[in-house]
């Protein structure tokens, strides 16, 4: 009765997709578990909209993304040093 069951807009999987805080759009925002990548919902629905828009949002998710894989591979960071 909750609401139907997302998807995650990169694999398609639904099973491992968390809740992940809102957007400053006011979205929810989802964090799928299988790829790591953040989306919302809504995004999807409006894909239609005009490309600056669209820009200022990849902007954006780009850098989420960044941060959200900087926290991730900390490990790797040291790994790499030559
Ligand atoms: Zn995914």
């Amino acid at each position: 009765m909750f609401n139907k069951k997302v998807l995650c807009r990169y694999c398609f999987r639904g099973n491992a997709v968390k809740k992940h805080g809102t957007a400053p759009s006011g979205y929810q925002r989802y964090l799928c578990g299988h790829c790591k990548r953040t989306f919302q919902r809504e995004y999807i629905y409006n894909a239609y909209k005009p490309p600056e828009e669209l820009e200022k949002k990849r902007e954006y998710l780009n850098k989420e993304r960044l941060s959200l894989l900087k926290s991730l591979s900390n490990i790797d960071k040291s790994g790499m040093v030559n």
